[in-house]
C-alpha cells in the first residue's frame, strides 16, 4: 500500500495508471466498509408531467458520502461495484430501501407517485433477480405497480435472450420497465421493434444539444416513434426554458432535470410531496 500523505492523496505512485489503480483499491476497501455499515443513502429526483408540471414519479439515485473522501459519485463507484460484485449487495439494499421509503410515503397518503430504481446488468443477469424484486415489493406492502425499474440500453442489448423473458415476467407482475440513457447504446431499430418496455428515457446528451438542428430532428423523430410503439417518453437533463419549450412542443410526456428539481434527500422530497398532495386534495374538494 502507498503511504497516505493527506486527504485522498497517495504520493507513492508517480505513474498515473498505478495511481488510478491504487485509488480504485482504496475506494473498493471503503466500499466494502460502506456496504457492511449501510453507509449509503437514496436521493430522489422528481419526474414531472410536461403539461401540468406535477410530480408523477421519482427516480431513486444512490448517494455515498465517505468521511474522508466526501461525496463519491455513483458514476464512479457503481462501475467498480459491478466489477467486484458488490453491486449485488448494493442493489439489494437499493430495492429494500426504495420499497421502505415508498411505503412511508403511501402510508402518509401520497398514493399517486411512482418510484423508479436503477438496476444494473449484473443484477438483471442473476436468475433470481426478478423473483426477489417481486417478493420484496409484495412483502413491503406498497401498492402494486408503483415501483418500477430503469435499465440502460446496453444492459438490454448486450443481454442474453433470457432477459426478454425476465422483462416480460416483470411486466406481467405490474413492474414497468424504463429504458435509460436511450440513444447512447447503439441499439438498432430491429431491437426497438421487440423491446418489452414501457418508458423510454432520452439521454441528457440529446437535451443538452437542443438548438442543434440535426439533434432536434432526431429528438422529434424519436418521440414520434416511441409514442407509435406505445412508450411514454421522459427527457432527462432538462435544465433550461429552451429545452422545456422544445420538448413540450414535440409532445414529450415527462421531464426530469435541474430545471424542476435536483435529486433531494427523502425528508425534503416528503415535504414537497405532502404539499402537492394537499393542493390536489383542496382542488378536488
Ligand atoms: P441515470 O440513471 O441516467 O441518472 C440520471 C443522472 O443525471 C443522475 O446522476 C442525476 O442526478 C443526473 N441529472 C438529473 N437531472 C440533471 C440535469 O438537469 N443536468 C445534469 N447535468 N444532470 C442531471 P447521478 O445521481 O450522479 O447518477 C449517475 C448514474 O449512476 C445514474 O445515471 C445511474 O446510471 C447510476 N446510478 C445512480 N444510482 C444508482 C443505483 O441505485 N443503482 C445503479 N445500478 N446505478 C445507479
Ligand atoms: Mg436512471
Ligand atoms: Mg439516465
Ligand atoms: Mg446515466
Amino acid at each position: 500500500h502507498a503511504k497516505k500523505t493527506g486527504k485522498g492523496s497517495y504520493q507513492h505512485f508517480s505513474d498515473s495508471l498505478s495511481r488510478q489503480n491504487e485509488e480504485f483499491s482504496v475506494i473498493e476497501q471503503k466500499m466494502h466498509e460502506a456496504v457492511e455499515n449501510e453507509r449509503f443513502e437514496l436521493y430522489f429526483q422528481p419526474i414531472v408531467d410536461s403539461s401540468t408540471h406535477r410530480i408523477v414519479s421519482l427516480e431513486a439515485l444512490i448517494r455515498w458520502y465517505d468521511d474522508e473522501f466526501g461525496f463519491i459519485p455513483p458514476d464512479k463507484f457503481i462501475p467498480l461495484a459491478e466489477k467486484n460484485g458488490l453491486i449485488m449487495v448494493i442493489g439489494d439494499w437499493v430495492i429494500r430501501e426504495a420499497c421502505r421509503q415508498l411505503k412511508i410515503w403511501q402510508d402518509r397518503g401520497i398514493l399517486d407517485i411512482q418510484l423508479a430504481i436503477n438496476v444494473s446488468a449484473i443484477q438483471l443477469n442473476n436468475p433470481k433477480f426478478a423473483q426477489q424484486l417481486y417478493q420484496c415489493i409484495t412483502e413491503s406492502g406498497i401498492i402494486p405497480g408503483t415501483l418500477y425499474i430503469e435499465l440502460t440500453e446496453t444492459t438490454i442489448i448486450n443481454g442474453e435472450q433470457e432477459i426478454f423473458v425476465t422483462l416480460e415476467w416483470l411486466r406481467s407482475k405490474g413492474i414497468r420497465i424504463a429504458l435509460d440513457d436511450f440513444g447512447t447504446g447503439y441499439s438498432s431499430l430491429s431491437y426497438l421493434r421487440n423491446l418489452p418496455i414501457d418508458i423510454l428515457k432520452i439521454d441528457q446528451s440529446f437535451i443538452r444539444d437542443i438548438n442543434n438542428k440535426n439533434n432536434n430532428v432526431i429528438l422529434s423523430a424519436v418521440i414520434v416513434m416511441a409514442h407509435a410503439l406505445g412508450f411514454k417518453v421522459v427527457a432527462e437533463g432538462v435544465e433550461e426554458r429552451g429545452h422545456l419549450a422544445f420538448l413540450v412542443k414535440e409532445g414529450c410526456d415527462l421531464l426530469q432535470g435541474y430545471m424542476f428539481s435536483r435529486p433531494q434527500a427523502a425528508d425534503d422530497i416528503t415535504r414537497i410531496l405532502l404539499k402537492e398532495t394537499k393542493e390536489e386534495a383542496s382542488k378536488t374538494g
